[in-house]
């Protein structure tokens, strides 16, 4: 099968039917841009449009009848995508405002993490969490409930506390989570469904500094004994596995650093069996270390050791699948048994799996809304065509538990088993009735798994 057909195969797959769209003539420079990031999904829509104001925005908004906003393209599926018109808001101003006084920050839409980090760190302030990296755009992040690891850490979604957005009228709304309670709950985390969102204000505490550690093969009888406790270890543990063997690859323990960095004690040469590293390694070890986050007990700021890749470099391996799911913590230990169960399914096509928890939150459609949750994650080779035999069993193998899949990631589970496991997806259809009655923000993503049609 060549690209274009496997492309075109896929984004159908995933998306159900949709009309074979109009491709027109895409000028050089625009090339890219018409694909994601890991270059698997060519995107369908039509016309791309990049306003500078927000009255163009709100004018465009007005006018089409059908749009997607695009972010920073990272997602694996055909969540942003449109056979209409994709709309991308990185020529409007990025704005970051930081009040001190609420300790809040208020963005625009374009802005990144990889820009929002040193904003906050310069002025003493930082955000409770980041994603494995920094490349995201906050408002594409929090819309698709993008996480870090952290037993006590919420979603990146959690920190919103206040969210502008364009409803399909073009007319501009503000909803806070303090006086919008469940509205706002639905708002957060809507997958680009609801509108165009314009700015989020999000929660800041005082800046931190952190380090990290990483231990080698921790056998696989002590995370089944000690998951808790393991996870726990740092501010943000996460395991990186083949299971291959009968040891986890690696652990990296992030440690927030209170006080006086040099008065906190050594890390130890063994961590429940596993061994510390005596070098910077990548979670995939044959790949070179060199766009990873400093390790080896390096002090630095917070948004320079949560994510695990760096913002100048490529994050990850590059060309890849994504899958990963999520269930609750208690059930961790066996979904983690059941997922070794398939190593020699998974063994071809694995590059490297990472395991996360999430603290639990009341985002209607996060992946961790209702319980604190444990997230496997799966980065893979890009090939659509064996990865699809495969994610059908995991998510047939983690059903017991009510596995539930990142919204931005590749997955194949049915439209009515998202229903049963997303408890408040009817109240979000009604959401987005509400501020979207002709379903102008909906793409094929988004009617074959929210709206059911
Ligand atoms: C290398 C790599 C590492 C990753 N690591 C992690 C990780 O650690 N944790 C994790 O949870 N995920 C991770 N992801 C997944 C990724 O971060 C998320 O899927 C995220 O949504 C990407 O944001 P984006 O802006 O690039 O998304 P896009 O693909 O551009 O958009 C995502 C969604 O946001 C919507 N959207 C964007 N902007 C707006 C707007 N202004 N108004 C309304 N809707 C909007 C889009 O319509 C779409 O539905 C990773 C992805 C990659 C490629």
């Amino acid at each position: 099968m060549d690209k274009r057909t496997f492309l075109k195969t896929s984004s159908a797959l995933l998306a159900g039917s949709f009309l074979t769209p109009f491709k027109p003539m895409i000028p050089k420079n625009l090339q890219e841009i018409r694909t994601n990031w890991a270059g698997n999904l060519e995107y369908s829509a039509s016309n791309y449009y990049q306003p500078r104001t927000l009255n163009e925005l709100q004018e465009l908004v007005s006018r089409l009848e059908k749009l997607r906003i695009l972010g920073t393209r990272h997602c694996f599926n055909t969540v942003a995508d449109s056979t209409e018109n994709q709309i991308s808001l990185d020529r409007m101003d990025h704005i970051m405002k930081l009040d001190e006084e609420a300790e809040t920050v208020t963005i625009s839409a374009g802005v990144t993490y990889g820009e929002l980090g040193p904003y906050l760190d310069e002025r003493g302030y930082a955000l409770h969490n980041l994603a494995s990296l920094p490349h995201i755009s906050v408002v594409g992040a929090c819309a698709t409930a993008t996480h870090g690891s952290g037993v006590e850490n919420g979603n990146l979604a959690t920190a919103v506390s206040g969210i502008e957005f364009i409803d399909a009228d073009g007319e501009l709304h503000h909803l806070t989570r303090e006086e919008d309670g469940d509205k706002f709950n639905g708002a957060v985390v809507a997958l680009g469904s609801l509108g165009v969102v314009t700015k989020l204000t999000l929660n800041v505490e005082p800046a931190y500094q952190m380090r990290q550690f990483v231990y080698l093969q921790l056998p696989v009888s002590e995370l089944e004994n000690n998951f808790e406790e393991i996870m726990s270890a740092g501010y943000s543990v996460s395991l990186f596995t083949d299971y291959q063997s009968d040891s986890v690859n690696q652990v990296w323990v992030k440690q927030k650093i209170e006080g006086d960095a040099a008065a906190l004690p050594d890390p130890g040469q063994n961590f429940f069996g596993a061994t510390l590293a005596d070098r910077h390694v990548h979670p995939i070890i044959e790949i070179s270390a060199e766009n990873c986050t400093r390790q080896m007990g390096i002090t630095g700021p917070w948004y320079n050791r949560l994510p695990h890749f760096r913002l100048e470099f490529t994050p990850s391996s590059g060309k890849e699948l994504q899958a990963e799911y999520f269930v609750p913590q208690d059930h961790a230990v066996e979904a983690y048994q059941q997922i070794s169960s398939m190593k020699s399914d998974l063994e071809p096509l694995l590059m490297i799996s990472e395991i996360r928890t999430i603290a639990e939150d009341d985002l209607w459609m996060s992946t961790a809304s209702g319980r604190p949750s444990v997230a496997f994650h799966f980065t893979c080779q890009q090939n659509w065509e064996e990865l699809k035999k495969v994610l059908p069993v995991i998510e047939e193998k983690l059903r017991p538990f009510d596995v539930r899949p990142h919204w931005g990631k590749m997955f194949t589970m049915s439209p009515s088993r998202l229903e049963s496991v997303f408890d408040h997806i009817d109240d979000f259809r009604n959401l987005l009735a509400e501020y979207d009655p002709t379903g102008k923000f909906q793409n094929a993503f988004v009617r074959q798994n929210i709206i059911g049609s």
